[in-house]
């Protein structure tokens, strides 16, 4: 057998804090791709699970591998995304705090795939329950369902989500699901009318043009070719890829049978997606007076008032005119021909968004308990967009990296908090750590006045000249000298990288970006022009009216913009997480080529930084780096000692301070807490482990 300390040397150590050298990131990464290179995916920071995308299968999921993670605590086995979901569901059922498993990582790093493992773990932990197989299979299959809708190709993953989401699993008094309950976050829809090269429009579109049935598709007046579609077009696929989105859609349709979404609603959905795609391909001409102009006879635009039942000579009018109601003189004018592409695109994409954000409504409304009584408790799984830094970025990349600034600063307070509580349990003393407090960059973007969104909102409410740039100029009128902000005005001492006029620069947690502030003001105002909205409040497809007939036309009260609606739903978010006991899950992507067994240090080392894991392990170990209960201690290591061997009588502390005598542990070494052993160093720890395995 292998001796203890080769196997460490191998597979390194199955938790950071046993890390000899806990501040150097090279010994970290190191130990990371150690175990990567054993395909060994999971480590711990304590009771944060680290995860490797392995990019291939790996025989890690199968059922003997749950059952291994049944009632077990961390260490009784090897790191792993089940033992975090078994602690979840234990402490949620057996002690009734209610649970929250926030996974974060960049893109492509496994979130979705960990949250799904999650869900499948609890769904497989839950089997010996009654009445629950339905439950279960309707929240198992809201995962295809609205990655069809919600997920897209894109260069850094093949099914990237391209939509936050929070979902809640509802438990019976029994510990069984028993509902559930979906919220979404921005969802990515300029998608639907452009993609950057060897990316794809959201999977539905190609599945329902590859799966529909000649029947469905002739309804819809859709050839199933993407490439006659404007909206579809940019990437041809190959007839593999064709046959898996059509075999995917027909598992979508399970998806919906699950859900209970009907035929009708399935149909009113299709009309949807297939008006989405022939209002990509409406054709404007220019008249003799300049304007855009729709041709009577064009087809697409025809289609579309056909499927959504609308008229289609207002359809062609407000495609390409606008009314502004001036101070009670109603004028109505002619567009341009890029204006009105514009207004063509904007109503795709609000088709869309809405169409989505009904389809999670539906979804829940599927979810909800039957028959709920007020002992049930809620176990939140979070898998949201990590931060973004791109060569180019704008509107998107700000609320997204704003989400995580907001994400990092709830982590940051509940791990200090947990571990703060837990030497307060024990009864031991506190030993305080200091440690970087992002709160400073969430107030420069958020605070009331002078905060980054409320001057952008300001800028999008004012009348006459507002523009990005006179944006930008308030930006850096206000927030000059902010030691997290950089104005164009300046160059960086640093990098001495000249930033362009039209940018700005924020010093997040994890590092500078800077932000082009072209389209703010217009991807905040998110207009969709009046004439546009009254005529699909006229639409008879069920959906489509009840998305846009609860928008107020009348009402001269400005809808809230599109940052202020993201930043309210984000607050809300902090408050419901903030509420529940968390667990966190780091996801990590290896390399960018979606390639199995290659580490890339540069990038992985990246990310460590951006996730703050340093951090994190610098707060774990400012105390003690290890803690077992006495129980657990005992049990393993009780061989050590004749007094201890083959049976104690006593108590499990009395008996650990037995053998932690024979051992001849100094007193800085430990501390004894009222149920745990806390052990300062993963020396110690280790001279015993060794010791235990010799003796074995
Ligand atoms: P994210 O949600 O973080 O963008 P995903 O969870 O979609 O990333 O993972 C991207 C891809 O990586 C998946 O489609 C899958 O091919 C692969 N992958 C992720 N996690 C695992 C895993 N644990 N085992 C095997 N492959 C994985
Ligand atoms: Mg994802």
């Amino acid at each position: 057998m292998e001796h203890a300390l080769q196997h460490r040397e191998r597979v390194g150590v199955q938790d950071f804090v046993l890390l000899e050298d806990y501040r150097s990131e090279a010994a970290f990464i190191d130990n990371l791709k150690k175990r990567f290179k054993e395909n060994i995916i999971y480590t711990y920071i304590g009771n944060v699970l680290i995860s490797v995308n392995p990019y291939k299968n790996l025989p890690i999921y199968t059922e003997e591998k749950i059952k291994l993670y049944y009632k077990k605590a961390f260490f009784e086995a090897p790191p792993h995304v089940f033992a975090i979901a078994d602690n979840a569901y234990r402490s949620l059922v057996y002690e009734h705090r209610e649970q929250c498993i926030l996974i974060s990582g960049e893109s492509g790093s496994g979130k979705t795939e960990a949250s799904k493992k999650v869900l499948e773990y609890i769904a497989a932990r839950t089997n010996h329950l009654r009445n629950v197989e339905n439950v279960k299979d309707k929240l198992l299959q809201t995962n295809p369902l609205l990655e069809a809708f919600g997920n897209a190709k894109t260069n850094r993953n093949d099914n990237s989500s391209r939509f936050g989401k929070y979902m809640d699993v509802q438990f019976n008094y029994e510990g069984g699901p028993e509902g559930g309950h979906i919220l979404n976050y921005l969802l990515e829809k300029s998608r639907v009318v452009s993609q950057m090269t060897g990316e794809r429009n959201f999977h539905v579109f190609y599945q329902l043009l590859a799966g529909g049935s000649p029947e469905l598709l002739g309804q819809l007046k859709l050839q199933n070719r993407p490439e006659a579609y404007k909206y579809t077009t940019d990437l041809t696929s190959p007839q593999s890829q064709k046959n898996a989105d059509a075999d995917q859609f027909r598992i979508v349709q399970e998806a919906m049978k699950v859900i209970e979404i009907g035929q009708s609603e399935q149909q009113a959905m299709f009309e949807i997606v297939a008006s989405v795609l022939h209002l990509g391909n409406v054709k404007f001409v220019q008249n003799d007076k300049g304007y855009a102009e729709i041709l009577s006879h064009d087809a697409n635009s025809g289609n579309v008032a056909d499927l959504l039942k609308v008229n289609s000579t207002k359809l062609r009018e407000a495609l390409t005119s606008r009314t502004i109601d001036a101070r009670g003189d109603v004028v109505n004018t002619p567009l341009d021909l890029e204006q009105a592409h514009f207004a063509r695109d904007a109503l795709a994409k609000a088709m869309y968004d809405k169409l989505f954000s009904w389809l999670v409504t539906r979804i829940n409304s599927s979810l909800v308990p039957t028959n709920s009584d007020s002992r049930s408790s809620v176990m939140g799984i979070l898998d949201i967009y990590g931060f973004e830094i791109f060569p180019k970025n704008s509107f998107e990349q700000f609320c997204i990296n704003f989400c995580n600034e907001k994400l990092q600063q709830l982590f940051i307070e509940l791990t200090l908090k947990q571990e703060q509580e837990e030497y307060l349990r024990e009864g031991i003393e506190w030993e305080s750590v200091d440690y970087f407090n992002n709160i400073v960059i969430c107030d420069l973007i958020e605070a009331r006045h002078k905060g980054i969104i409320s001057i952008l909102d300001d800028e999008c409410l004012r009348p006459g000249d507002a523009s990005d740039a006179s944006f930008l100029e308030k930006l850096t009128q206000n927030l000059d000298g902010h030691a997290h902000f950089k104005s164009h005005r300046k160059v960086d001492s640093r990098t001495q990288k000249l930033m362009g006029r039209d940018e700005f620069c924020l010093v997040h947690y994890a590092g500078e970006v800077t932000y082009s502030v072209g389209t703010f003001l217009e991807k905040n105002n998110d207009l969709l022009f009046r004439d546009i909205q009254s005529l699909m409040a006229s639409s008879s497809n069920p959906i489509v009216d009840a998305c846009f007939k609860d928008v107020n036309l009348s009402s001269k009260k400005r809808p809230d913009t599109a940052i202020t609606q993201f930043k309210n739903s984000l607050n809300e978010l902090i408050k419901i997480l903030s509420s529940k006991e968390p667990s966190y899950i780091r996801c990590i992507k290896p390399n960018d080529n979606k390639a199995p067994m290659t580490f890339d240090d540069k990038l992985v080392s990246h990310q460590v930084k951006y996730l703050g894991l340093m951090e994190n392990l610098r707060v774990r170990r400012a105390g003690f780096a290890y803690r077992r209960t006495y129980d657990a201690f005992l049990e393993r290591y009780k061989c050590l000692s004749s007094e201890t061997w083959p049976n104690w009588r006593g108590s499990p502390r009395d008996g650990v301070q037995k053998l932690v005598d024979t051992l001849k542990y100094e007193r800085e070494e430990y501390r004894m807490g009222n149920t745990k052993i806390f052990i300062r160093f993963p020396k110690t720890l280790f001279e015993t482990e060794d010791a235990y395995q010799l003796k074995k």
